[in-house]
């Protein structure tokens, strides 16, 4: 058979492959959906779609709760390696990576500041350093934040988020949850008000202790609350958990919580119960 000679040849094109712009989109954790970065942080880390609010870094969090001239107090104290404990790193490795990423020292930052000029003392929980681990460092900055509400006779906020206690060290990690209750005890004592929001994740050795003794506890919606975690309560009991447990909702309806309050309404929320009791 004859064939005519193609006019045309077809070249084979190498697969085009279509691209979004790198860091253009976030994808919410809860729900999936892909939003437009930009509207992402115009929202304040809140997904537009479920309501989902992520996790807000210590600056932001600043900015967004208190009036400028934030300053900062105790900055100085770190944690020390006691132990030398090792697990797949180095302890120490462990502190001074964390210190790089954050440019913080330990996992939580106090401060004196106003919201909408009501003057408080603050504290607020990195969940970058470490998971916001409590180890002797936090137990510490807060313990020493009491003292400075009471020699100043301001109320205290605590903004918590945070995976536990800190297991490179050990026991004595374990004693912050004490030492810090004891110091909200003496807070109590003296009358000066303590004004907890528990932000998602804020679990284990920190919800046993300082984040659960407020006189008012306000989460934001849909944080993770609890002491073990779902799986772990799920494992352990054979059964499935209900819907929603452990949640900020669902703690709410059962009255470990005050509030839950959007992030857009929190520092307004805040000045609103500081009015009422300053
Ligand atoms: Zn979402």
């Amino acid at each position: 058979m004859l064939f005519r000679k193609p006019k045309y040849a077809t070249i084979p094109l190498p697969k085009k492959k279509i691209e979004t712009p790198e860091g253009l989109w976030i994808k919410c954790d809860e729900c999936g959906e892909l939003v437009y970065k930009k509207d992402w942080h115009a929202s304040q880390m809140v997904c537009p779609e479920c309501n989902y609010h992520a996790r807000l870094g210590v600056k932001e969090r600043l900015k967004l709760i208190m009036d400028e001239g934030v300053e900062e107090f105790n900055q100085g104290i770190k944690s020390v390696d006691f132990l030398g404990f090792v697990d797949s790193k180095a302890y120490s490795q462990r502190l001074e990576d964390a210190q790089k990423k954050t440019g913080f020292l330990d996992a939580i930052i106090t401060v004196k500041g106003n919201i909408h000029g009501y003057r408080v003392i603050a504290g607020i929980l990195c969940f970058d350093f470490m998971g916001g681990s409590m180890g002797s460092v936090m137990g510490e900055k807060i313990a020493l934040a009491v003292d400075e509400c009471i020699k100043e006779n301001l109320p205290l906020v605590i903004f918590c988020a945070s995976g536990g206690a800190r297991m490179q060290e050990g026991t004595m990690s374990l004693m912050q949850m004490a030492k810090t209750s004891a110091s909200i005890a003496k807070l109590s004592e003296a009358g000066i008000p303590y004004i907890s929001v528990l932000t998602h994740p804020t679990t284990g050795g920190v919800t046993a202790s300082f984040a659960t003794l407020a006189d008012i506890i306000i989460a934001e919606p849909k944080a993770l609350i609890c002491f073990a975690g779902p799986r772990v309560i799920e494992q352990t009991i054979g059964q499935k958990l209900p819907e929603g447990f452990q949640r900020s909702e669902f703690l709410l309806e059962h009255g470990l919580l005050d509030m839950v309050v959007p992030r857009k309404e929190m520092k307004a929320t805040l000045a609103n119960v500081l009015k009422m009791l300053y």
